[in-house]
C-alpha cells in the first residue's frame, strides 16, 4: 500500500490536524507534492487561522480541489462551559462519537494554563481519581487532543494566549503513545503553537515502558503520580504500580532526567489524611527524591461522590512541604483551582460509555 492509501479512507475524510509537521509531510509526499506543503497549511491552520482549503492562495487549485474532497480540519466541539468564581473555566467537549471529553483554562497572572484530556476515561484504576471510576471507552486521536488546545484558544480570544498545557485532565498520556506525541510536537512546533518544551507537562502514573520510549521520542516535561513511598500502598493507590512497582519507575526517572542537562522531574503526591502523610511517608519521599533531579508538587487531595478519602489537614500539608523544603527538595503545595465547578485535579469525568465496564464491576463491589 502506497502512503496515499494508507492515509485516504474513502468512506471517512483524512482529518488534517491528526498529523504533526513530519506526518503531514508525509501525507503530501504521498500526493506527489513536495514536502514544504506542510509548513505552509500549518501556517493557515495554527497562524493565520484560516480553515477553508480554498482560501490558502499558496497552494495550487488542483491540491486545494483534493483536500476539499478528501480531508477536513475537524475538533471536537465545546457543549457545555462553566466559569468558576476565580476565573477557571471548565468546557465539556463532544467527540465525533458522542462522548464527552473535559478540558480546564486556568488563568494566572504570569501564565495561562490549559489542563487536557488524552483518553475518553481511563483503562488504570487509582482509587482516589475520579476519572478512573468511569471506565475507559478509547484513546483519543491527536487531532482530538490538540484540538482541545485549538478551541480553547480560540474560545479565549488572543488576548488571553495559553502558554502552558498540562496533560492532567482524563486519561493515562502514556497509554496512548503515538497520538500525544504527535500532538505534543504540534504544541512544540514554530509552525504551529511554538510552546517550549518547559511548557508541556505530561503526567503519567508510571507507564514505565513509555517513560523509556518517550525520552528519545519527544523533549516534553515530565510529571509523575508518586503518591506513595512504599510498594505495598502504591500498589493499592495506583495498580500499575503491581506491573511497574517503584524501583522501576526510579530507574526510568533517573534515564529520563539524563536527556538533557538540567532536567528535572515533578513527582506528584496527592495529600490523603491518614494514608500517606505520615512523618515516615515524608522521610520516605526525601530519601527517594533525592535520587533523581526532582521537584515536588503535593495536591491536596479533592473528594468527588462516593469517594472513601479525606484531604490531609492544611497543618500536615505545610509540615510536610516544610520537611522536604529543608531536606533540599523543591517543595510546592498545588493551588487548587475551579473548586466550585468540579475543574480541580482528578474530578474531570465528561461522559463516559464505559466499554471496560468498570462502573458496574465498583457499584457490584460498593
Ligand atoms: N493519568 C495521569 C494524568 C492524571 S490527572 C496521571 O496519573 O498522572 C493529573 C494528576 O491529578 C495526577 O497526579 C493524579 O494522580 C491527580 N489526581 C487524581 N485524582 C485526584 C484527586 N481526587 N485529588 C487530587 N489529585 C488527584
Amino acid at each position: 500500500m502506497n502512503s496515499l492509501q494508507e492515509h485516504v479512507n474513502p468512506v471517512k475524510k483524512v482529518n488534517l490536524l491528526d498529523f504533526d509537521r513530519k506526518g503531514l509531510a508525509a501525507f503530501f509526499v504521498g500526493l506527489g507534492e513536495k514536502p514544504f506543503r506542510a509548513t505552509q497549511l500549518m501556517k493557515w491552520i495554527y497562524q493565520e487561522d484560516v480553515y477553508d482549503f480554498d482560501a490558502m492562495s499558496n497552494l495550487s487549485k488542483s491540491l486545494r480541489a483534493y483536500l476539499n474532497e478528501h480531508c477536513v480540519i475537524a475538533t471536537p466541539e465545546i457543549v457545555i462551559e462553566q466559569v468558576a468564581s476565580d476565573g477557571t473555566i471548565k468546557w465539556a467537549m463532544q467527540t465525533h462519537c458522542g462522548n464527552r471529553i473535559e478540558s480546564v483554562f486556568i488563568p494566572e497572572d504570569d501564565r495561562n494554563t490549559l489542563c487536557i484530556s488524552s483518553q475518553i476515561g481511563c483503562a488504570l484504576a487509582c482509587t482516589f481519581c475520579s476519572t478512573a471510576q468511569q471506565g475507559f471507552n478509547r484513546n483519543l486521536a491527536a487531532s482530538e487532543i490538540i484540538g482541545q488546545l485549538f478551541v480553547a484558544q480560540n474560545r479565549v480570544s488572543k488576548a488571553n494566549r495559553i502558554t502552558n498545557v498540562v496533560f492532567m485532565g482524563m486519561g493515562e498520556p502514556l497509554l496512548n503513545f503515538d497520538n500525544v506525541v504527535a500532538s505534543v510536537n504540534l504544541m512544540m512546533d514554530d509552525f504551529a503553537y511554538g510552546l517550549s518544551k518547559r511548557r508541556v507537562t505530561i503526567s503519567s502514573s508510571g507507564v514505565v515502558p513509555a517513560i523509556e520510549r518517550l525520552g528519545t521520542a519527544c523533549d516534553v516535561s515530565l510529571a509523575i503520580s508518586l503518591h506513595a513511598v512504599r510498594d505495598e500502598l502504591r500498589d493499592e493507590l495506583v495498580p500499575i504500580n503491581k506491573k511497574y512497582p517503584l524501583n522501576m519507575l526510579m530507574d526510568a526517572c533517573r534515564e529520563n532526567a539524563k536527556i538533557a542537562p538540567r532536567r528535572f522531574i515533578t513527582f506528584e503526591y496527592v495529600m490523603l489524611d491518614g494514608i500517606n502523610d505520615t512523618l515516615e511517608d515524608a522521610r520516605g519521599l526525601i530519601k527517594l527524591l533525592k535520587t533523581v533531579p526532582s521537584k515536588l508538587n503535593l495536591i491536596p487531595f479533592n473528594p468527588f461522590p462516593n469517594s472513601s478519602y479525606r484531604c490531609s489537614s492544611k497543618e500536615t500539608i505545610l509540615k510536610f512541604k516544610t520537611l522536604l523544603n529543608d531536606a533540599g527538595i523543591i517543595t510546592t503545595v498545588r493551588k487548587t483551582r475551579g473548586e466550585d465547578i468540579d475543574a480541580a485535579c482528578g474530578q474531570l469525568v465528561g461522559q463516559v460509555a464505559d466499554k471496560s465496564r468498570r462502573h458496574l464491576k465498583l457499584k457490584n463491589a460498593a
